[in-house]
């Protein structure tokens, strides 16, 4: 499994940004994320890692993702009494969690709705972030690869 180099660009220019730099390490995590884009936690993307990489520890897989996240490369999206979870997918989206099975599906929202619901705010408040999080139960026949999104 090697990264495409569109995603390699992705990577370097974003870590350059930030002042970091690629790494073997880095391209291998970020490679892990774009793989499957399940919103994986930081021990199941450190399991997935390991599996290709073994002497990789856990300790360089969360600050990788700290990284990452500082640059954008990916979103921590986070749910109640949950360990966060990271997406790669960096439109603007809402997740969908499903409470019987746990997975957590990207769903795609119009530009123009995340701004109607920053102009509730009032007109002091300022707003870089909204989340908006589904909760309920996902269709079971789909299958752990389905993408609700279209890549
Ligand atoms: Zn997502």
């Amino acid at each position: 499994m090697k990264l495409l180099i569109r995603d390699r660009e992705i990577l370097s220019s974003a870590l350059n940004k930030g002042g970091y730099r690629p790494t073997p390490q880095r391209e291998h995590i970020y490679l892990i994320i774009l793989n499957k884009r399940d919103h994986p936690t930081a021990d199941e993307i450190y399991v997935r890692c390991k599996k290709e990489m073994q002497g990789i520890s856990l300790a360089t897989v969360y600050n990788c993702l700290e990284m990452f996240v500082e640059c954008g490369l990916v979103k921590q999206v986070n749910f109640e009494r949950e360990p966060s979870r990271y997406c790669p997918n960096l439109m603007e989206h809402a997740h969908f969690h499903c409470k019987n099975t746990g997975k957590v599906f990207d769903i795609d929202l119009p530009n123009e709705y995340f701004n109607e619901i920053k102009k509730l705010l009032p007109n002091s408040f300022n707003t870089d972030i909204v989340e908006i999080n589904f909760r309920g139960i996902c269709k079971t026949e789909m299958d752990e690869t389905s993408q609700l999104v279209n890549e």
